[in-house]
């Protein structure tokens, strides 16, 4: 079976494409340019027969994954802009690209590759967040839950980015599922909605300076911007998940026949930022002096804050999450190990 993925050199996208080749598919990769694809499928070199690449410039233009579908089974749809600061321009940089883009893989999927059964869309906690209560105390976040922004209100000029990012998340899962409403298909969706994704970063465009947003999310913990404070900073998300949850979510979800038609939050439960300094500096004792300090031990998530349920993940997808501690020390190795190489 030949399964598609788009931004095939995403820091998740690299976790879905090495679970599905491990698992004995053949992959193609979408990417935005030659030298990319070959800086992917160097990483992946020992599953190369079974590796193929399209690059789709821009998934913006109608038509643009025409090509990329041809022959495929099966898609996961991964490609989206993640930026949430120095966002130049809302709709361009952030809206247009996650809707226009849902929609042309769905089109594509639908005018060019009549063998495809299933579509998976990496989706968002973003998508499900209400950006007008906080930390919503009392409040279980699910599958249930749906961010109901305008687009208006995202696109409009001085909108922070933050909240362009979550708005484009939840208006494109929305036109997915709006799409199969309407053309009904022949394949069904499923989508995947996690929040603050961490765990090893083993992608190949991986840079340092140049890192995805949950990676340098991280990475901040451990370089030399904390080195010299004390600080540990204060949790602007709760909720996070394994890289290696989130991608096995991808391959289960794409699998398993129950999954078609359903939305799944894959999230381990919720963070504070000292439980991640505080499991640094337990388990990779040559990092403790970049490691700022804080409280250690006292970093309880507030009772104030929303709490989640995953158990639909569990039960349909069977999911096992990772600890948080194995989650972040796993994160940190990684990035360290980018370090030495840089
Ligand atoms: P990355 O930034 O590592 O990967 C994003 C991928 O999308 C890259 O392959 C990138 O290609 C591609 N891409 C970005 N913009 C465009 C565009 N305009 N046209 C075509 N391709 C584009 O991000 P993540 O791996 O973190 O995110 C992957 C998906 O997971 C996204 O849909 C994101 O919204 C979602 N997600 C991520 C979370 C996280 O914490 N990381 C949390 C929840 C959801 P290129 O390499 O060429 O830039």
């Amino acid at each position: 079976q030949v399964v598609l993925v788009t931004g095939a050199s995403g820091f998740i996208a690299t976790h879905i494409m090495q679970d599905f080749l491990r698992a004995g598919y053949h992959v193609r990769g979408t990417v935005r340019s030659s030298a990319t694809a070959e800086l992917v499928r160097q990483s992946f070199s020992q599953f190369a027969p079974r590796l193929d690449f399209v690059i789709v410039e821009d998934m913006g233009k109608p038509g643009a994954f025409d090509e990329a579908v041809q022959g495929v089974q099966g898609v996961i749809h991964t490609a989206t802009p993640f930026q949430i600061f120095n966002v130049e321009d809302n709709e361009r940089d952030l809206l247009r690209p996650a809707i226009d883009g849902t929609i042309n893989i769905l089109n594509s999927v639908f005018n060019h590759a009549p063998e495809v059964k299933r579509v998976v869309i990496t989706s968002s906690f973003a998508a499900m967040i209400n950006v007008t209560k906080g930390s919503w105390p009392g409040h279980v976040y699910s599958e249930a839950d749906w961010n109901t922004t305008p687009y208006e209100v995202a696109g409009a000029k001085g909108a922070p980015g933050g909240l362009a990012y979550t708005t484009a998340k939840a208006l494109a899962e929305r036109a997915a599922w709006d799409f199969m409403k309407t053309n009904k298909p022949n394949f069904d969706l499923a989508t995947i909605m996690p929040p603050m994704v961490y765990g090893p970063n083993i992608n190949a465009t991986a840079n340092l300076a140049k890192l995805n947003t949950s990676s340098a999310d991280i990475y901040r913990l451990i370089s030399s911007q904390t080195k010299s404070s004390d600080q540990v900073p204060q949790n602007m998300f709760w909720s996070f998940v394994d890289v290696r949850d989130v991608s096995k979510a991808h391959l289960r979800a794409y699998e398993v026949p129950e999954a078609g038609g359903e939305r799944f939050f894959v999230c381990t439960g919720n963070f504070t930022y000292q439980q991640f300094v505080d499991a640094l500096r337990e388990r990779i004792p040559e990092i403790q002096d970049r490691v700022p300090i804080g409280k250690p031990g006292t970093g309880a998530v507030p009772s104030s804050v929303y709490t989640i349920d995953n158990t639909k993940s569990q039960k349909v997808l069977g999911i096992q999450y990772h600890a948080l501690e194995h989650t972040v020390v796993d994160a940190a190795r990684s990035l360290l190990e980018l370090e030495r190489k840089s």
